[in-house]
């Protein structure tokens, strides 16, 4: 639909034309999030927004859509109050993921109902961290659209700090999408082939466990 043809400031044909890219059937999680991005995209267009710096009001200021600051031990929560979604953000973190953690929240809004089947589990993951981390997608494919990012790309914003500037993101969620868009590659959590120095705590690489080359040859290198 031509976003000419919305009104604005009707919230629930917005969720619903947000809702309505998901079709009506179980998805794989490949899918979940293909449709987590379609669903990103429709909400830019319905909003008109063509820019970088993507405002968080295209969220907040749904007329049925109640935010509020306070102390949380997560980054945010997200309940039915009777007469409208109320967005609980965690008043003491950063600006930046702030934001992040409200269009988190939104896709939650967005899925409620359908995550039986959107998300059914697999050897991977969880249905509920599935949930989560479309979540996570869909508020990098929001704050991050991939023409955006690409078009900022090619004017040489090719570091995460200025691409989080220039789209009032976190580093880390800059670098994330980064990756997610094939413009960078996923940064290693160790170099291959050498010997960290002792680290009181996370994994055998960080606690300077050597990595030697499997002792069994790979079958397919001595078949010939
Ligand atoms: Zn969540």
């Amino acid at each position: 639909m031509n976003s000419s043809t919305i009104n604005p400031t009707n919230e629930s044909s917005i969720l619903a034309l947000v809702r309505s890219v998901m079709p009506q059937r179980a998805l794989t999680f490949y899918e979940a999030l293909r449709i987590a991005e379609l669903q990103a995209n429709r909400l830019l267009e319905i909003s008109g927004i063509n820019g970088s710096a993507v405002p968080s009001k295209i969220v907040s200021e749904l007329p049925r859509i109640q935010v509020d600051y306070r102390d949380l031990p997560t980054s945010g929560l997200t309940f039915w109050s009777g007469d409208a979604w109320v967005i609980c953000l965690n008043r003491s973190e950063p600006a930046t993921r702030q934001r992040f953690t409200l269009f988190h929240e939104f896709k939650h809004i967005v899925d409620h109902g359908r995550t039986l089947q959107l998300y059914t589990g697999d050897h991977l993951h969880t249905a509920d961290e599935q949930a989560e981390r479309a979540a996570d997608y869909f508020a990098g494919c929001a704050l991050m659209p991939k023409r955006l990012v690409k078009r900022a790309w090619g004017e040489l914003l090719q570091h995460p700090g200025v691409l989080a500037l220039a789209f009032g993101v976190s580093a880390s969620a800059a670098e994330v999408r980064l990756n997610q868009l094939g413009l960078t590659e996923p940064r290693l959590r160790c170099t291959p082939g050498t010997t960290r120095s002792a680290h009181p705590d996370g994994d055998p690489y960080r606690r300077g466990v050597p990595i030697t080359p499997p002792a069994t040859p790979n079958p397919q290198e001595v078949a010939t």
